[in-house]
């Protein structure tokens, strides 16, 4: 019988999410994580990161338009917009579907990068857009020597361990005030919602009185634990609620009803 090699990925000593490798594709230590790459005949390629699901070719669209449409509509008009982390591409991909100007986009591993290119050519096709700008740094220095100011700031980072520390702290965030225009908007994912409930109402208690107005909010990732991720938007002046979304930008899943009635004050 072929030997069979199964990924999994725990979340509680009774639960983990478990994809069988129908063809492993990579796998290398970069300066910064573990980086795996495989083939499930479900889900198509998946990328892992220090042993998390960070996307899958099937279901990657859900997270993606549900962290970048948001602030882009609650912002007014935005042309500069700065992505943190983000290196499978699909966060710039979304971007790039409005009318902005220029996006920066900082990403710590350029490991990550590349393996996005190769195996994920649908998600990472827009690196080399005119309009993108791709910084390979630590998303927190990179704000420390930065004078630059953006409508729209994205945290697409992975999860508050590793070198995505850094960016689930007060300090980062008041650098990211501080990097923001007066109509600046900043989105970031914040953990799923069952099974990080505590860390992201800690979090969130912590940082939301930086920002004029704050909200949690929700989307549904299917390869995600717990099925159900929180994000976090902050607006230096703009109403959240109030946001109105045009209608010609086009979505697979995420739109300004599911936004609106996912806003959550605390969890
Ligand atoms: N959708 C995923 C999730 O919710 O976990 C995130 C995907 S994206 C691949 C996360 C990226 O953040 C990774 O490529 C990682 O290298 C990058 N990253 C982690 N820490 C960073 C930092 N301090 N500065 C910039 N990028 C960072």
């Amino acid at each position: 019988m072929k030997e069979e090699f199964w990924f999994k990925e725990y979340h509680h000593k009774g639960f983990y999410i478990s994809f069988k490798k129908d063809k492993i594709l990579k796998e290398l230590k970069s300066k910064y994580q573990k980086i795996e790459v495989f083939y499930n005949e479900f889900w198509g390629n998946v990328l892992i990161l220090d042993g998390l699901v960070m996307i899958t070719e099937k279901d990657e669209f859900f997270y993606h338009e549900a962290i970048a449409h948001p602030p882009l509509f609650v912002s007014e008009n935005p042309k500069k917009v700065l992505i943190i982390g983000g290196g499978d591409g699909g966060t710039l991909r979304e971007v790039l579907k409005h009318n902005v100007e220029s996006v920066d986009l900082v990403e710590i591993d350029e490991e990550v990068i590349k393996a996005s290119e190769e195996f994920f050519p649908k998600i990472a096709a827009y690196f080399n857009d005119k309009r993108a700008n791709i910084i390979t740094e630590d998303g927190i220095e990179f704000l420390k020597k930065t004078d630059k100011k953006y409508d729209v700031i994205i945290v697409d980072s992975s999860e508050p361990f590793g070198p995505s520390s850094v960016l689930f702290t007060r300090k980062f965030y008041s650098l990211m005030k501080d990097s923001i225009n007066d109509y600046g908007v900043i989105s970031a994912q914040l953990g799923s919602y069952l099974f990080h409930k505590n860390f992201i109402s800690e979090f969130f208690k912590d940082v939301k009185d930086l920002f004029k107005d704050s909200y949690l909010y929700t989307g549904i990732t299917p390869t995600y634990p717990g099925g159900l991720w929180t994000y976090g938007i902050f607006s230096k002046k703009n109403s959240i609620k109030d946001s109105v979304w045009e209608n010609n930008i086009q979505t697979k899943y995420y739109n300004e009803l599911i936004f609106k009635g996912s806003l959550m004050s605390e969890i």
